[in-house]
């Protein structure tokens, strides 16, 4: 088999694309649902970050003020500690000041920078030098008695550092301030504490003093200062606004026009207020870092889950692709695919010539049935084995169809050619193929397909090519001898005809345009009439049919089921012949009908057998039922089933042309039959022309072992009735007696053979 590429597909609404539809629609369905559960997640782990940074950022603030307020309360602590000491009690002049001082140094706590005493005028020693405190704040607090320890703050030095004073007064014996003792902490000593309590980094650190004025701040240009915010219309807070409230959560924008949060704590027993500035962002942080991964796993999931839906999608449909393009058992292209690679194989050579065949197994249901699927399948597998060789070696095309038909489309150079050819491979197939050890031999219907010449070169689809392959077929389906047949013009006509006929149907049947003959059956051994079988004729209104003998349209009706209807209107027209004759008191003889296979139903069919038989008053015994012994293609119109109903009514039955199909000898002891039609064929063959009657005194003899009346058909001449005769056949029927009759000759052989 040549794999040739189809032609570009354009965009269509097909099953197939709205499939495809289908799944991306519930793909992006799957992955919006996905990403919407992601959101919801999102928001949750969104309030649950800015709580835990909050909490955070709260403890971290509330953290920053206690230990402000430790360092304050040590600081003044250790200048306490450090008063103690009587001898400062005593101090009267700077010198004794500055003595003292350097006296003590080592004894003042490590994160004082720097000692001073202050007498009562104001004038402060200190080791490095004297200065004038009476205008400092802390001094006049103390002196004055306003309070009795003070932190002020914070003043830049001269040495540009910024420190934080701490004061307390010095009593002499009487309980009287008699001076003030101070200490210095710088500010950097403080900050240095606070860093190392910074969470990763972020937050930072501000204390406000007592005057609204920062003491500490991590810009350093802002210590000592206010912060005034540059667009106060934005409702952001100054840092007055924070000295005033002490406590709490404020969102505000910082310097840089940044959102902010503020988060306040008034230190413990002072008038100073400890803040932490954090940006949003940062606050944000971990959220935005878990965001962006859940976002990325979300996206990458949803994609997988995208691409796996599609996959799966492809890999489905490309299954279902093989199913649809391949058969499975055999590998060949399905008819389908076929049909598909012929045409364009058709329309890519235009001036190419081809053969078409159609190709199947006479009886295959049978070997089917008798042998089993498997030895079945194995003969298709082989069929369809050698059919493909065959086609690689001629660069033709093949597909197997429907059970046992198979499709060839062959290039060929002419018709010569391949036909030989054609017969080498039917010779080997016919050689090869055995079903338990018995040989199996197929049916070819072939067309050709010739551009340039006259019956063949019409252009037509590769349908139509398979349609004709398939009536050429059809048309040796009952004959043994042929093993192909090739379409013609006179198949073409055939067709034409049966078009016609098809058309007509309806018509002749309203218009009573089908009639009886009645063909006379003979006694052997009295030579009287015993019978006659009715079969139908039309004699068409319509021209060019003109007057039919029902091989020409009964085939036509089996195929459409018209036989149905038909032959229910036959059997009335028999039974109102048969009352009429009684009526009329003349003899009757039984009369048989026919039966097509085509009926589907046998009890449906011997109900209504039996109604319209009882409208006539008629005894069953005038009344026989020929049926076909050819199996039909499908089993439904049971044999047994119909011949046991049909005795339940008293008719008997008749197994018409008997040895024209493919049942077997058993058949005949499995199906209750009360007569074997013998087909004429057996009295056509060569040997009985011979004079070898072997065969068919074997089959007299069979029959009447198993209590069946004989009946040969076809009896032509007097010789084959003699022989029949001689062999004991009961009856017989054919020209040689009489041909069909029309109903008046009819009554009148009966009155003169009866
Ligand atoms: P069949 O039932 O086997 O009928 C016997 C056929 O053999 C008849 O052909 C008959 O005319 C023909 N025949 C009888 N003796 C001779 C003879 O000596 N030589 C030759 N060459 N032929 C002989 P007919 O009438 O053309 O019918 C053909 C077939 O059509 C019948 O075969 C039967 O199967 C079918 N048929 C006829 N009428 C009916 C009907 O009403 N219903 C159904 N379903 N089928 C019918
Ligand atoms: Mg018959
Ligand atoms: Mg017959």
């Amino acid at each position: 088999m040549m794999l040739r590429g189809a032609g570009k597909n354009k965009f269509k609404i097909t099953r197939k694309s709205v499939k495809y539809m289908c799944f991306i629609l519930s793909s992006l369905v799957i992955v919006l649902f996905i990403v919407s559960i992601a959101n919801k997640m999102l928001k949750l782990v969104r309030i649950d970050s800015e709580t835990v940074s909050r909490t955070s950022y709260e403890a971290l603030v509330h953290e920053y003020s206690l230990i402000s307020k430790f360092a304050f309360d040590s600081a003044q602590a250790e200048l306490k500690q450090f008063s103690n000491n009587p001898e400062l009690r005593k101090i009267r002049t700077k010198d004794e000041a500055f003595e003292w001082l350097k006296k003590n140094e080592t004894m003042k706590a490590v994160y004082f920078d720097r000692i001073g005493y202050a007498f009562v005028n104001g004038q402060c020693v200190s080791l490095d030098g004297e200065y004038d405190a009476s205008g400092d704040k802390y001094f006049s607090d103390i002196i004055s008695g306003i309070k009795v320890e003070t932190a002020v703050g914070p003043f830049e030095t001269r040495l540009g550092d910024y420190i934080v004073v701490v004061a307390r007064p010095i009593y002499d014996d009487y309980g009287n301030v008699k001076g003030v003792i101070s200490g210095t902490v710088k500010l950097s000593t403080l900050r240095e504490l606070m860093e190392k309590l910074k969470i990763k980094n972020d937050g930072n650190y501000f204390l406000l003093g007592d005057d609204g004025n920062f003491i500490c701040h991590f810009q350093d240009e802002l210590i000592g200062k206010q912060y005034i915010p540059e667009n106060p219309d934005l409702g952001d807070y100054s840092s007055q606004f924070f000295f005033r409230v002490r406590n709490g959560v404020y969102s505000t924008h910082g310097a840089k026009g940044q959102k902010i949060k503020v988060f306040l704590e008034a230190i413990e027993g002072t008038e100073w207020t400890c803040g932490v500035v954090v940006d949003e962002d940062v606050i944000m942080k971990s959220y935005n870092q878990l965001r962006c991964i859940i976002i990325h796993e979300v996206s990458v999931a949803a994609l997988v889950v995208f691409i796996l839906i599609i996959l799966s999608t492809v890999f489905l449909n490309n299954a279902n692709l093989w199913e649809t393009n391949y058969d499975s058992l055999t590998k060949l292209w399905t008819r389908a695919k076929f049909e598909k690679e012929a045409k364009v194989l058709l329309d890519k050579g235009k001036n190419d010539r081809f053969a078409v065949v159609e190709i199947d197994c006479p009886g295959f249901k049978f070997i089917n049935q008798r042998f089993g699927s498997q030895t079945a399948d194995d003969l298709l597998k082989q069929t369809g084995y050698e059919i493909f060789s065959y086609c690689s070696s001629r660069n033709a095309l093949c597909g197997r169809g429907y059970a046992d038909h198979f499709y060839i489309i062959s290039p060929l150079e002419n018709v010569g050619e391949f036909m030989n050819s054609f017969d080498v491979f039917v010779e080997r197939l016919n050689e090869s193929l055995t079903v338990k050890d018995s040989p199996v031999h197929l049916k070819y219907g072939i067309t050709f397909y010739l551009p340039g010449t006259n019956f063949y070169g019409t252009r037509r689809s590769i349908q139509n090519l398979i349609g004709e392959s398939s009536f050429a077929k059809s048309q040796i389906k009952n004959n043994l001898m042929q093993t192909y047949s090739i379409y013609s013009l006179q198949m073409q006509k055939k067709i034409a005809r049966e078009g016609l006929i098809e058309r007509q149907m309806e018509k002749a049947l309203a218009g009573g345009e089908f009639f009886v003959v009645y063909q006379p059956k003979i006694a052997l051994e009295t030579d009287r009439i015993a019978g006659a079988e009715a079969l139908v004729r039309w004699n068409s209104s319509n021209k060019e049919l003109g007057f039919l003998a029902p091989n020409e349209f009964i085939p036509v009706f089996e195929r459409n089921g018209f036989i149905t209807r038909l032959d229910f209107e036959v059997y009335e027209m028999v039974f109102k012949f048969l009352r009429r004759q009684i009526d009329e008191g003349n003899p009757v003889v039984p009369i048989s009908v026919n039966v097509s296979r085509a009926h589907r139903n046998p009890e449906m069919f011997v109900a209504e057998f039996v109604r319209r038989f009882n409208k006539y008053d008629l005894s069953p015994e005038l009344v026989e039922i020929e049926i076909l012994e050819r199996s039909s293609d499908d089993d439904s119109f049971n044999l047994i089933t119909v011949t046991n109903r049909l005795h339940e009514y008293g008719f008997s039955v008749a197994m018409d042309d008997f040895g024209s199909g493919q049942s077997s000898l058993n058949m005949l002891s499995d199906v209750p039959i009360d007569v074997i039609k013998f087909d004429q064929n057996f009295l056509r063959s060569e040997k009985a022309k011979k004079g070898q009657f072997k065969m068919i005194n074997t089959l007299i003899e069979l029959g009447k072992q198993l209590n069946k009346i004989t009946l040969f058909e076809g009896v032509e001449t007097e010789e084959q009735r003699d022989m029949l005769k001689n062999l004991k056949c009961d009856k017989v029927q054919g020209y040689f007696y009489s041909k069909p009759l029309p109903e008046k000759e009819f009554i009148e052989y009966i009155k003169n053979h009866i």
